[in-house]
C-alpha cells in the first residue's frame, strides 16, 4: 500500500520532461556494430582447436597462445589510439591449474579526455575448457566458441567501433585468461586495479551472449540476464538495472555521469525527516560537471523490489517529500546530463549502526 502522498506522485512524474529520448549518438554506434566481424572473429577463435591455459602457447595455429596473439594484432589494428598490452603473471600450480603456468591477458586501453582518471571496464574470458576426461588438457577438444568466444568477438567490436570516438573517461577492453581456473586473469587485474587505487565506475563483463538456446533446449529470446552483486542498491545492482529490456523496447544508458553522493563520509545521515519532523527529505552532494542537467530522485515503498516513482528535481542540492515517512520508503537519486544520460542510482542506505559499548558496574551488588 503506496501513502496517498505518493499515489499522487504518479501524475506529477508523467509530467516530467521527456529527457530520456534515445541519444541518436548511441544509435548510430550500435549501428556501426557489424554482426558478421563479431560471426567472424568467433569463428577464427574456435580455430584454434582449444584455449585452456594448459595448452600449447609456443604453436602459430593451435592453442592459447595463438589465440592471444590474434588477439593482440586484431585489437593493434582498430588503429593507433588504442593502446594493446599484455599482462602476464606466473601462477603457481594450485586447485583447477595442473601445474605452475604463465596467464596472459590482454589489454586495450582508449585513454579518456576530460575524466582521464576514471575508468569503464568492457571485459570477456578468452580461455576455454574441456570437460571431457580421457586425454590431457592440452590435448582436449575446447572450442570454446560459446563459452566465450562470443563474448571476446563482442568486446573486439566494441573496441572497433568505439575507438573511434572520443570519450570522457578512459575505456578499458580486456580480454582474461584463466578463468576457468577461477577467475584468475579478473582477479589478478583487481588486485592490480587495488594497489595502483584506480578509479573504476563500472566492469561489464561478457560470458556466452547472443544464443537463445540453453545445453537443454529450451529456449528464451527475450530476456538478458544482468548478473551483479548485492545487496540491493548496492552500485554494481544499480549500474545493471539501468539496463532493462524487454521485447518491444530495449533501454540502455550509458554509464557517463557520476552518481552523487547520498553519504557523508562522516556517516552523518543524508536522509531525515526534515524541519517538521514528518517529511522525508533527502540531501546529496555531487561534483561539478559541465554538461549535468539535473538530478532524478527515485522512490519506491520499502516492500517493492524495482523503483516506483521517479521525479526530476531539478539542479539542486535537496528534495523533500512532505508529510510522507522516511520509514515507509526507499530513496535514491541520479545524476542526469543535458544529453539525457544518467547515472547509476545512488540509493540512501542507512548506515550500520555503531553502538558504542555498554559500560557495567563492576560490582552491581
Ligand atoms: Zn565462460
Amino acid at each position: 500500500m503506496l501513502p496517498a502522498a505518493l499515489l499522487a506522485l504518479t501524475a506529477v512524474c508523467a509530467a516530467q520532461p521527456a529527457y530520456r529520448s534515445a541519444d541518436p549518438e548511441i544509435a548510430r554506434l550500435i549501428s556501426e556494430m557489424n554482426a558478421g566481424r563479431v560471426a567472424r572473429g568467433m569463428e577464427k577463435l574456435g580455430s584454434f582447436g582449444t584455449r585452456d591455459v594448459h595448452s600449447a602457447t609456443d604453436s602459430a595455429t593451435e592453442g592459447i597462445g595463438a589465440a592471444r596473439r590474434w588477439l593482440v594484432e586484431e585489437l593493434k589494428g582498430y588503429g593507433p589510439r588504442l593502446e594493446v598490452r599484455t599482462d602476464s603473471y606466473r601462477v603457481k600450480k594450485q586447485g583447477r591449474v595442473q601445474r605452475d603456468l604463465e596467464m596472459v591477458n590482454v589489454v586495450a586501453v582508449l585513454p579518456g579526455t576530460t575524466q582521464k582518471e576514471r575508468q569503464v571496464i568492457l571485459g570477456a574470458h578468452y580461455d576455454s575448457l574441456s570437460l571431457a576426461r580421457d586425454t590431457g588438457p592440452a590435448a582436449r577438444p575446447a572450442p570454446g566458441v560459446s563459452d566465450n568466444a562470443s563474448g571476446v568477438a563482442a568486446v573486439l567490436e566494441a573496441a572497433r567501433v568505439m575507438s573511434r570516438r572520443e570519450w570522457k573517461k578512459t575505456l578499458v577492453f580486456i580480454l582474461f585468461a584463466g578463468e576457468e581456473q577461477g577467475l584468475f586473469g579478473a582477479r589478478l587485474h583487481a588486485d592490480s586495479l587495488l594497489k595502483e587505487k584506480t578509479a573504476v565506475d563500472a566492469v561489464l563483463n561478457l560470458d556466452i551472449i547472443g544464443d537463445e538456446t540453453a545445453g537443454n533446449g529450451r529456449k528464451m529470446s527475450h530476456l538478458v540476464r544482468l548478473f551483479s552483486a548485492g545487496p540491493d542498491d548496492s552500485p554494481s545492482r544499480s549500474a545493471a538495472s539501468r539496463r532493462c529490456a524487454s521485447p518491444n523496447r530495449t533501454r540502455t544508458t550509458p554509464i557517463s555521469t557520476r552518481p552523487p553522493v547520498v553519504a557523508q563520509a562522516s556517516g552523518a545521515p543524508m536522509l531525515g525527516r526534515g524541519k517538521s519532523g514528518y517529511d522525508a527529505e533527502l540531501r546529496w552532494s555531487h561534483q561539478p560537471e559541465p554538461d549535468l542537467a539535473g538530478f532524478a530522485v527515485v522512490i519506491r515503498p520499502t516492500t517493492a523490489p524495482f523503483w516506483e516513482h521517479e521525479i526530476f528535481a531539478g539542479n539542486v542540492p535537496r528534495f523533500t517529500l512532505a508529510n510522507v515517512s522516511i520509514d515507509d520508503l526507499v530513496i535514491g537519486v541520479k545524476a542526469v546530463s543535458t544529453a539525457g544520460h544518467e547515472s547509476p542510482v545512488a540509493a540512501y542506505v542507512a548506515p550500520e549502526r555503531a553502538d558504542g559499548k555498554i559500560q557495567l558496574a563492576e560490582d552491581v551488588r
